[in-house]
């Protein structure tokens, strides 16, 4: 059977990501983002091969998107495209695996848009016009809290009253769940570890930041929880916070519900920490030149991680290794071995020529002769959800 071609595409309000994956091939046949849709200045920008281009498409919303994009992906796939996946973010306790997109299946996103009221509307928008513009292939959905359904109850719970929770889903569910199964099975197989067999901790630092505790193949504990804002400190989003930072700013500032959700989430993190940029790659040139805010947001940023590193340790039999990924992950030596330095109660340690080098989209171990297992692995969360799509076409 020749190998076959899935087109991923990762639906936001007003952006579509694409990527068209062949079983065979590590690269993507053809990639993409349209962005600014429902704008008078939308576009769509692909790259196919080595080669780059673009079309305005103005006021153009997903529809429109998608339909400038079938012939390119036709071309692209040489005439043979075998199904679409979906990246969906919230499946809350009803999708632990992937699935068929059917209208069981659509109805069930549905009902999960109160816990992801944000995301799960655009996923679904997407859908919606990729099942009228290729009605005749297989889609399916891949959801982005579905590896962490395995967390046992202890680890998922909130010290919350139990109604909360059975009444209306009040739980952890963690997210970036694709890249934390991608990266833990592609750790085992570079360390000659069965999956099925091996212990990990995982830190995914991209502009949104999780950590993933992975047992056997099945995530354990992970640091996102209802929503992505639980956790580590992130481009714009602060993690973790007091609880009562809500009710404080209410009182003393008089600040609404909506402004406390735009400062948590959009202004606050790296950026909100250096008053500078969200952007890791901008903070290290601008603290390597004396800007102060720029070096204590990488100090917060790595003493967090640390810290979340070492309460999924609670979550292990023993250590395999710890896996760095996403954007900061595979590029940033200064962040982990800052985060390391934190960690020798866990005997952590980097080899610093490994570490130096082990960059732009390198997978390598980087620990020092004789400590735990450090791995860089680059992400691939559009690879492993045309995997899962594959699947499930049988
Ligand atoms: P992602 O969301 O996975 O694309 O990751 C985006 C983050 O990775 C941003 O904070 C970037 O600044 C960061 N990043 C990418 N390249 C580098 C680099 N060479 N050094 C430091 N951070 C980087």
């Amino acid at each position: 059977m020749p190998a076959r071609n899935i087109l991923v595409i990762n639906c936001g309000s007003s952006s579509i990501k694409f990527a068209l994956v062949n079983e065979a091939h590590s690269q993507f046949a053809l990639s993409g983002l349209a962005e600014r849709l429902g704008h008078h200045d939308a576009v769509l920008h692909w790259q196919r091969g080595g080669e780059r281009d673009s079309l305005m498409i103005p006021s153009g919303d997903h529809r429109t998107a998608l339909a400038q994009l079938l012939p390119l992906v036709q071309a692209a796939a040489g005439g043979k495209l075998h199904g679409i996946g979906h990246r969906v973010v919230h499946g809350g306790e009803h999708f632990t695996t992937a699935r068929r997109l059917d209208p069981a299946v659509m109805q069930a996103i549905r009902a999960t848009i109160p816990l992801a009221p944000l995301h799960n509307p655009a996923n679904l928008q997407g859908i919606e016009a990729a099942l009228k513009l290729f009605p005749d292939l297989p889609h399916v959905a891949v959801f982005d809290t579905a590896f962490h359904q395995t967390l046992p109850e202890h680890a998922y719970r909130y010290a919350l009253a139990e109604s909360l929770y059975r009444e209306h889903g009040v739980r952890r569910y963690g997210f970036h769940g694709t890249s934390h199964r991608f990266v833990s099975q592609r750790g085992a197989e570079l360390a000659g570890l069965s999956v099925g067999d091996s212990s990990w901790l995982v830190a995914h630092l991209g502009n949104g930041c999780s950590t993933c505790a992975v047992v056997n193949g099945q995530s354990r504990d992970t640091s996102m929880g209802l929503t992505p804002l639980e956790g580590l400190v992130m481009g714009t989003r602060s993690g973790d916070v007091d609880p009562n930072l809500h009710g404080h700013l209410a009182r003393v500032l008089g600040w609404s519900l909506e402004r406390i959700d735009t400062l948590l989430n959009k202004e606050s993190g790296l950026l909100g920490l250096s008053g500078l940029s969200n952007d890791m790659r901008s903070l290290e040139q601008a603290r390597a030149q004396g800007h102060a805010g720029a070096a204590i947001a990488i100090e917060v940023f790595c003493y967090r991680l640390a810290k979340s590193l070492a309460a999924m340790s609670c979550a292990l039999p023993h250590l395999d290794g710890l896996i760095f990924t996403g954007g900061i992950g595979e590029n940033s030596p200064l962040v982990r071995s800052k985060t390391l330095a934190h960690l020798s109660l866990l005997n952590l340690a980097l080899d610093k020529h490994a570490n130096a080098r082990t960059i732009g989209g390198v997978a390598g171990a980087i620990h020092a002769p004789g400590h735990p297992r450090v791995l860089v692995v680059p992400t691939n969360e559009e690879r492993q959800i045309a995997l899962d799509t594959l699947a499930l076409l049988h």
